[in-house]
């Protein structure tokens, strides 16, 4: 017995997996009640990484030519440090450092090329930390790390920040000592505006995380910074997996409201370096 296959696409499915046919933008507005004359400014930014996954961003990135900016958590670069910890926990067994010291020195060249390519760097702090509920001398301590760690890729003047869970910046009027501490060591803060929430899981399916993305432009009519995430920040070496592997498929629709804008069109205080 022989089987065909046939290709089943709904219409709808084939608009938003950016197939072959083209990209009916009308329709794409009209699904989320958008102004069909305006076009608002977005800046894609990423948290949590680098992963290795984070090589498939870039690629993306560079084919649309699209700027973007990284935020990245420094522990996961830090390798002398890492090295230590694993040899700790792998004292009878030292080859099984060998892998995950060799993805430490992979995510390094990686967060390296993301500068290359132009994407601005920005620090997520050393852990992935409530930095308004711990020890003032840790937050301190983590936050000093974040800079010397990240001192090779940090590529603005100031050097930017994005607190994790936003917690010390939406809370900063009861909490006033966390973006006190980032000031010491010399960090400007930077929020979002719009969140993918591609973190949460009910989310990695179909096309809900640009969905969530184009409802929150549309409905507020206004451009701004959107986070997305392209790592996990209790796992080195993975990707926010259904963000990295889809994105691509998300810009076209994504073009028919938005135009992409550095981050500069948004925040001001800081001067790009090499
Ligand atoms: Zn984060």
């Amino acid at each position: 017995m022989k089987f065909t296959l046939v290709p089943v696409v709904s219409l709808s499915l084939g608009l938003w997996m950016g197939t072959a046919q083209a990209l009916d933008c009308e329709a794409v507005r009209a699904r989320f009640q958008c102004d069909a004359q305006t076009k608002y400014p977005l800046h894609l930014s990423f948290d949590d990484g680098p992963a290795l996954q984070t090589t498939d961003v870039l690629k993306v990135l560079k084919q649309e030519k699209i700027p973007a900016t990284f935020f990245v958590i420094a522990n996961k670069v830090d390798c002398p440090s890492l090295a230590k910890q694993c040899q700790t926990e792998h004292a009878n067994d030292p080859k099984a450092c060998l892998q995950p010291m060799r993805e430490c020195e992979q995510r390094k060249q990686i967060l390296q090329q993301a500068k290359r390519e132009g994407h601005v760097i920005g620090s997520h702090s050393y852990e992935h930390l409530h930095y308004s509920e711990v020890a003032p001398s840790l937050m301190r301590e983590h936050f000093r790390l974040a800079r010397q760690v990240l001192d090779p890729y940090l590529n603005t003047t100031p050097p930017l920040f994005r607190l994790p869970y936003g917690d010390g910046w939406f809370n900063r009027e009861q909490k006033p000592q966390v973006l006190q501490a980032l000031k010491e060591n010399g960090f400007q803060h930077i929020a979002w505006q719009f969140s993918a929430f591609d973190w949460d899981e009910k989310n990695q399916q179909g096309d809900k995380i640009l969905s969530n993305v184009l409802e929150q432009v549309c409905t507020r009519k206004q451009g701004g910074v959107v986070l997305f995430h392209d790592g996990v920040h209790d796992q080195l070496h993975e990707g926010r997996l259904f963000t990295t592997t889809h994105l691509k498929e998300w810009i076209p629709s994504l073009r028919c409201v938005v135009d992409f804008k550095p981050l500069s069109f948004f925040e001001k205080g800081y001067t790009p370096r090499r």
